[in-house]
């Protein structure tokens, strides 16, 4: 049976040690969040997540949703019970607007809890954080009444939501949706389609779902320009606002899958279905990218998540599973074998995940912070600086953070041997589970396609200059003493820069350039993002040497330099040989 520690610690230098977060204190909602209260609050979520979700997280694995007769969803036994108490907790809409019912906390601060709750039973954990994607989507784009309508109990997590964009013939590709929306005389819309791969669609766990639809409105020019958002309750609300009359959209069944099966992905029917508009008409695309941009950032912190708790496990295992001896010579002659942890090549694969895991956290942190500048500071242009970070880091985070987190549930795997593919152990599922995470909120490909054809020439580039000029001028300034951790990263904001430099020359005259680099491009961007965060976590454990931990941190730095960050020049190399030998067979040659 896997176990989990929630890394309270590791959070508190982050936001302490590294980010300053007191520094923050103007901001609403961050005067309230003390240094102590945060950490009673990390401390009270860890034990929620350590206690009741991970060792639901077996059960709903092996269980499943179950589809009933009437179209009903059963989640697996126990999930009830902890989503009872994950309400009664408040950790739902905890970064909500109090003016909803939310508790206002700054979003460092539960970014920093959903990587618990993804780590201790992710397919549990989806279902609110799929709520909070249709806050976003409403709170944003809805109507005053909308708001008030809605809000207050999808914030409280007495109802959940969803998002429904795929369709049978078409997932990234939005522009083909055929799903019908037909006006009606009282300003509402009979909603009409089938949505599938719907996570969280139906279940048993709240008492009401509000599904957030892309429709088009009868009469709506095709492609991407003629799509809006709905809302559509399960329930339809009676003029009090309570869960009345059932709507007509229904589970037709459960997707059989690879992973996550404690969450429910549902084949959803809407047959006439009563929806709202939420919106503008025809710009429910960009709705539902308010939607997907915290949605990005929540699936990049899964990968993370999934990475620390199957490095926990490999850890444990890596000391107690006993096979040869050390090369050197053994390490304890008085065992009948060493424990693993002292070959070399095991701990390769522990130290690619800690170095990968530290720096990860970093990141997310150092994002959601810029999150919480965006939506709350009163000085527009360090609101602007913000709002570009998170535009420019959102696919970096979702893409890296998941590729690389899949990859290191496999290595962590990898240490169990014969041990980590068959069931007992739990690793075969962190490698499942992690698995969706790279595919769902726009693949991975697409992630980098958004970075390299949308982000990077966005505003001409002002968010990508001022990455440049914020870790430059770092790296500039930093004292001697940091040479072995600034040089490496120098080096590779070089190639970073050459790479953005070829794009500029290379990608006009040939797109397909830069289709066939964006994904060693988003890569080589993660590294250097990753190689930053090394250098300021660096800093920080100098700056408290005497604390325990610290100069383990200096070791993970340097492996994240000296093995890890050399991977920038592969990537650059790729991205420079252009797409010519990757486009030069004709389809039917394949
Ligand atoms: C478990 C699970 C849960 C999900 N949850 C939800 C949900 O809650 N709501 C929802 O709406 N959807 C959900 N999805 C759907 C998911 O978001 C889509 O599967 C995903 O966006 C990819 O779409 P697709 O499957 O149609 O693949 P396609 O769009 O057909 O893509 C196939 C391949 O082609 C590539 N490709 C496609 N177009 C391009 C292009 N223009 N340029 C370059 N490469 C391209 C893709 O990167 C991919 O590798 C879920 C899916 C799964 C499996």
């Amino acid at each position: 049976m896997p176990t989990y520690r929630a890394p309270v610690d590791e959070v508190m230098f982050l936001l302490r040690d590294v980010f300053h977060v007191e520094r923050y204190n103007n901001l609403p909602g961050f005067a309230e969040a003390s240094p102590d209260i945060v950490e009673a609050v990390l401390a009270e979520a860890a034990k929620f997540c350590e206690d009741v979700l991970t060792p639901l997280n077996r059960v709903g694995d092996k269980e499943g949703c179950r589809r009933n007769a009437d179209g009903s969803v059963t989640t697996p036994p126990g999930f009830k019970d902890a989503y009872k108490k994950l309400v009664a907790g408040g950790w739902v809409g905890a970064s909500a607007p109090a003016e909803f019912g939310g508790q206002g906390l700054p979003t460092v601060l539960t970014q920093a809890i959903r990587e618990f709750l993804y780590s201790s039973n992710m397919a549990f954990a989806m279902y609110s954080s799929l709520a909070l994607g249709a806050v976003a989507a409403i709170y944003n784009h809805g109507s005053a009444e909308q708001k008030a309508r809605y809000l207050p109990k999808l914030i409280s997590g007495e109802w959940a939501g969803t998002m429904n964009l795929t369709e049978p013939q078409c997932g990234t590709d939005l522009g083909q949706l055929r799903c019908r929306a037909a006006p009606q005389a009282d300003d509402s819309y009979k909603i009409t389609g089938t949505k599938i791969f719907i996570s969280a669609g139906e279940h048993d766990l709240t008492d009401n779902i509000i599904h957030l639809v892309l429709a088009r409105i009868d009469g709506a020019p095709p492609g991407t320009k003629g799509i809006s958002l709905f809302i559509v309750p399960k329930f339809l609300l009676t003029a009090d606002g309570a869960p009345g009359e059932r709507n007509a959209v229904s589970c037709g069944s459960i997707e059989e899958k690879m992973g996550i099966h404690g969450n429910a992905t549902c084949v959803m029917n809407y047959d006439g279905a009563t929806g709202w508009l939420t919106g503008e008409k025809h710009r429910g695309l960009y709705a539902m990218f308010t939607m997907m941009n915290t949605a990005r950032l929540s699936v990049g912190v899964q990968g993370l998540a999934l990475s620390e708790v199957a490095y926990q496990n490999a850890v444990v295992y890596a000391k107690e599973r006993l096979s040869g001896r050390a090369p050197g010579g053994a390490k304890f002659p008085q065992k009948a074998a060493d424990p693993i942890i002292v070959h070399p090549d095991v701990r390769r694969m522990l130290m690619t995940m800690r170095a990968f895991n530290e720096a990860a956290r970093a990141l997310v942190l150092w994002t959601a912070l810029k999150g919480d500048i965006a939506r709350r500071s009163t000085d527009a242009k360090e609101r602007e600086a913000a709002d570009d970070h998170m535009g420019l880091m959102t696919p970096v985070i979702k893409g890296v953070l998941t590729d690389q987190g899949f990859a290191n549930t496999v290595a962590a795997q990898q240490i169990f041997g014969g041990h980590g593919y068959i069931a007992e152990h739990g690793m075969e599922q962190f490698v499942r589970d992690a698995r969706i995470a790279m595919i769902y909120e726009g693949t991975n490909g697409i992630q980098a396609l958004d970075l390299v054809g949308r982000k990077l020439p966005k505003d001409g580039g002002r968010a990508l200059q001022a990455f440049f000029a914020e870790v430059s001028g770092y790296i500039k300034e930093a004292d001697a003493a940091m040479a072995p951790y600034v040089k490496p990263l120098g080096h590779a904001l070089g190639e970073l820069r050459e790479a953005t430099q070829w794009f500029a020359q290379n990608a006009p005259g040939n797109p397909d350039n830069a289709g066939a680099g964006a994904t060693d491009y988003m890569q080589l961007f993660g590294l250097v993002a990753l190689g930053y965060m090394w250098c300021r976590i660096v800093d920080a454990a100098k700056a408290r040497t005497a604390s325990a931990g610290m100069d383990e941190k200096l070791v993970a730095a340097r492996f994240f330099m000296e093995r890890m960050l050399p991977a920038t020049a592969t990537h650059l190399a790729r991205i420079k040989a252009g797409a010519e030998s990757t486009m030069a067979l004709p389809a039917d040659a394949f």
